[in-house]
């Protein structure tokens, strides 16, 4: 399993401070502001999970 790959939707695409998940819809970052979608981490983790179990 890539945790590297996995770990990196956690965190800031563009400081890389991680993502504060004040919300269940979007994941932001305290220091630029930076948002994410968490329905795209929900997304990318199961895939992850999938792909490990198999
Ligand atoms: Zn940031």
């Amino acid at each position: 399993m890539a945790f590297w790959q996995a770990r990196d939707f956690l965190f800031c695409g563009v400081c890389g401070t991680l993502l504060d998940f004040n919300s269940h819809r979007y994941a932001s970052c305290p220091l630029c502001g930076f948002k994410r979608k968490a329905k795209d981490i929900e997304g990318k983790e199961t895939r992850y999970a999938v792909t490990a179990e198999e």
